[in-house]
């Protein structure tokens, strides 16, 4: 469920209407809803409360300072993947001790930054990375706090650019490869060996592969303690998908249902790392009709959006619901139209064949489901400033980043002296 809605055939976010945000900060935008963000986190985390779970938010889904603030004051964790996303994290109110770094490529001086501020833990990757930290821990006279992420070797059933657990990707050490890795961290003075930790994916729509995953990492948990290491911690990564389109994936009743099932009895601070599922829904872009081209074949309805503010479509064909702000006259009939954006890149494709009310030129349409690795992957591609963030809360709202100016996207580069 989220907060968007019409109202009089306009389309709000809370109680704002979007065309008056458009009016005032111009487009494309992002709209975040706050109602719909803390709804999200406390269905999820409810689940988790009486088992005392950590829900650490992976910040890479949106790392707005105002979305991590909204979450912090609820009392949600992060999960990082780089030394930026620290430093938001603990901007934006979330404490060190709720902070989970991961990645296949944390630096040395992002791990001793990481030491310095003193967080939760880190999930390493590779028998090279724990040697890295080791040094660097040792050198601060720190001791890291870490989980091994494995990988089970099971197929996600998401989009490949978005599958983890497999055995062919980069990610994780294959459970059967892993108990030399713990033996190995075991004997190094800066590395203090607390848990395990998995991520199989993202954008999950079936919940039988969380399952199979769950599963094999309790196995091996009872491997590494008859082994004589102490787990205490298990981190189950995060992954729940969201209703997009058509597909209807498990609500987290279900999911935590089955990670409860399947880490029964095991005695560890369990980990999860959400990302899509607490922001996706909380947030929409909002962009403006540019021209309607007729070809002899298609409707091409051209947005002041493309590609570099919302990649998911181009990248892995994603689907996003596209709706008008005002809602035109029930009369006008659908259509099939393409949806694109001004980006020269055949690629740059919202939409294709969509059935719609065919817009007219100044119109703005909403694609909804735009809060999670939308901002977060956009880029200034074609000299396209960042586009503006608001956030919307009852009948009030902020803008939460600024749209770039030129002076901005100008200053960032040097004509060299020569
Ligand atoms: C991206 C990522 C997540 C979050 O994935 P969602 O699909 O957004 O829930 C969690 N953990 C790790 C390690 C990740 O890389």
């Amino acid at each position: 469920m989220d907060h968007f809605s019409y109202r009089d055939g306009r389309y709000y976010a809370e109680d704002v209407s979007l065309e008056t945000i458009a009016q005032a900060v111009g487009t494309p935008f992002y709209c975040y809803s706050t109602a719909t963000l803390t709804r999200h986190y406390k269905v999820f985390s409810a689940h988790f409360t009486d088992i005392g779970a950590k829900v650490c938010y992976a910040v890479k889904a949106n790392s707005n300072l105002a979305i991590l603030n909204t979450l912090a004051k609820l009392g949600c964790g992060a999960d990082v993947v780089s030394e930026g996303e620290i430093r938001l994290a603990i901007a934006a109110g979330i404490k060190p001790s709720d902070i989970v770094f991961s990645g296949v490529g944390k630096t040395a001086t992002e791990m001793a930054y990481a030491l310095e501020q003193d967080i939760f833990q880190f999930n390493v990757e590779s028998a090279p990375e724990v040697e890295l930290l080791n040094q660097v821990a040792v050198s601060k006279g720190k001791k890291a706090n870490i989980a091994i992420r494995v990988n089970p070797d099971v197929d996600p059933k998401t989009h490949a650019k978005i599958s983890t657990g497999m055995k062919e990707t980069k990610f994780g050490v294959a459970i059967a490869h892993a108990l030399p890795l713990y033996k190995l961290a075991a004997k190094l003075a800066g590395i203090n060996v607390q848990g395990v930790s998995v991520h199989i994916g993202s954008q999950l729509t079936q919940l039988e592969p969380f399952q199979q995953a769950f599963a094999r990492v309790r196995i091996f948990v009872d491997e590494l303690r008859k082994e004589g290491f102490t787990i205490s911690t298990l981190d189950l990564g995060g992954g729940l998908g969201i209703p997009y389109g058509e597909d209807e994936p498990p609500l987290p009743d279900s999911y935590a249902e089955i990670a409860k099932q399947e880490t029964k009895g095991i005695g560890c601070q369990l980990v999860f790392e959400p990302g899509r599922v607490l922001v996706g829904n909380a947030g929409i872009l909002v962009s403006r009709v540019i021209y309607v081209k007729k070809s002899e074949t298609r409707n091409f309805v051209i947005v002041d959006a493309a590609m570099n503010d919302l990649i998911r479509p181009s990248l892995y064909g994603a689907y996003h619901h596209i709706v008008p702000v005002v809602a035109p006259a029930a009369s006008v009939k659908p259509e099939a139209v393409d949806i694109v954006g001004p980006v020269c890149e055949t690629g740059d494709i919202f939409a294709e064949q969509r059935m719609l009310q065919l817009p007219e030129a100044g119109d703005l349409l909403a694609f909804r489901s735009a809060g999670a690795y939308g901002a977060s992957m956009s880029s200034t591609y074609n000299a396209r400033p960042l586009v503006a963030e608001v956030m919307v809360n009852g009948s009030k709202y902020e803008v939460v980043r600024k749209r770039q100016t030129y002076d901005e996207l100008l200053s960032r580069d040097y004509i060299p002296s020569w």
